[in-house]
């Protein structure tokens, strides 16, 4: 019997009311001959809340101490999903991370899955339960629950369809699949049927929070079928139509020719920028500047050095705004003492944006398209980075959304190619 793997996050298990009409839907499948394994969220602002509850306590919490506490969101989402399956006359059973055992190793608050035991989920199936099991969460070698990072449920519930060989994963949301960019910012976004793995991993790795980028490797990794799909519509219509619907994450190789050259735009709000100035130029210099940085476990994303004058040069990178002061400090220490620089510059209020596509291998002026559009719009580019399927430039944070819309527009996204 094909086993199918529902994901529901935040807003779809938002009310009671929400968490029934799930129970509809799963019921709809299971009646349809699916075995059937749910992986909910927290109810819609919850982990929030929770996270909000920490900071109340102190500034800083253990991150031991945060997942303990983040975690419970889940399970109180997955307790109600199972009572509201019991309501219409299913069998459910619901687990936390750990009782299954989701494995994870210790790295609180962005734990990574080791393994996952089916033993219990496959006994539970074989015996026509529907198996509820919390995401975002699992446990470490020494018992400890540990968190996958924030939107970690994505993540949760393709590793549990890889560990239990699903047919396909479906990731039900409050949007109807994958846009051409979030359709908050642009009410234009055009959704699309298919999007290639590595245009996803992109769009996930580049802001778009609609998957969380783990989960997306590990569809890729696993060639898991995974597709993006509503959660609003209403649960009983028809389960042909809801299973061909959302946008379906696709292996196969595109034809090139036939590509358009960008399929979607992402941003990300949430950067900083930190310029190294008058750093002596010599070997060794980048990983002095970035050596301390990575040892404080600092993520580093577009790196900049200019050309040297009178053998000093500039050194710019960007770190997530939340690293940011910890980065100067950081920096402080370490730069000043040991490399003599003249000082340290920052800038909190940048974001990203990035347009993607496989398209691009086979298109040429992309780039000049894009900084034409962003200089019509008087709109200064501060740092730029490629790779063969994505250009991303870092611009002051108050044009982030204007320069979204108008690459939406110059490049024509709201038209089918
Ligand atoms: P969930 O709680 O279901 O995990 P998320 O809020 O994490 O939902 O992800 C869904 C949201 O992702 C949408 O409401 C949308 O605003 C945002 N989003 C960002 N980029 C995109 C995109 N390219 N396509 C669709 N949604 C996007
Ligand atoms: N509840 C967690 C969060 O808010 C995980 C998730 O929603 O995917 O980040
Ligand atoms: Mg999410």
């Amino acid at each position: 019997m094909a086993l199918i793997v529902h994901k529901y996050g935040g807003t779809s298990m938002g009310s009671t009311e929400r968490i029934k009409n799930v129970a509809k839907r799963v019921a709809k499948w299971h009646d349809a001959g699916y075995q059937i394994i749910v992986v909910p969220s927290a109810m819609s602002g919850e982990t929030n809340r929770l996270i909000g509850l920490a900071r109340e306590i102190m500034a800083d919490p253990d991150p031991r101490e945060l997942d303990m506490l983040a975690s419970t969101g889940e399970q109180v989402s997955v307790a109600l999903l199972a009572m509201a399956l019991h309501a219409i006359g299913k069998q459910a059973v619901s687990y936390a991370g750990w009782q299954v055992a989701i494995r994870t190793d210790s790295a609180f608050t962005k734990a990574r899955i080791q393994s996952i035991d089916e033993k219990k989920v496959t006994a539970d199936l074989a015996a026509g339960r529907i198996v509820i099991i919390t995401g975002f969460q699992g446990v470490d070698s020494d018992g400890n629950i540990a968190t996958l990072g924030r939107g970690g449920s994505d993540t949760s519930a393709v590793a549990v369809a890889v560990a239990m060989k699903a047919q396909e994963c479906l990731i039900y949301t409050d949007v109807d699949g994958v846009y051409t960019t979030d359709p908050r910012v642009v009410s234009e976004a055009r959704r699309l049927d298919k999007v290639t793995f590595e245009e996803m991993l992109e769009m996930a790795s580049l802001g778009s929070k609609v998957l969380q980028i783990r989960s997306v490797e590990f569809a890729g990794n696993y060639k898991m079928p995974t597709r993006v799909l509503s959660s609003l519509t209403d649960p009983l219509i028809p389960l042909e139509e809801e299973a061909v619907s959302g946008t379906l994450i696709s292996f196969e190789k595109e034809d090139n020719m036939e590509q358009a050259a960008i399929t979607g735009i992402a941003f990300n709000r949430d950067e900083a920028k930190i310029t190294v100035l008058g750093v002596p130029d010599r070997p060794g210099i980048a990983y002095q500047i970035l050596g301390p940085i990575a040892e404080a476990n600092i993520e580093v994303d577009m790196i900049i050095q200019n050309q040297s004058v009178d053998g000093r040069t500039d050194f710019t990178f960007t770190v997530p705004r939340g690293e940011f002061s910890k980065s100067m400090e950081v920096l402080t220490q370490s730069v000043k003492a040991h490399i003599g620089a003249a000082s340290i510059t920052g800038d909190a209020k940048v974001s990203k944006v990035s347009v993607v596509g496989v398209g691009m291998r086979s298109h040429v002026g992309i780039a000049s398209q894009m900084f034409r559009t962003l200089s019509e719009e008087g709109i200064n580019i501060l740092m730029i980075s490629t790779s063969e399927i994505k250009i991303s430039v870092l611009i002051d944070e108050k044009y982030m959304e204007l320069a979204v819309r108008s690459l939406h527009k110059a490049f024509d996204l709201e038209n089918a190619a």
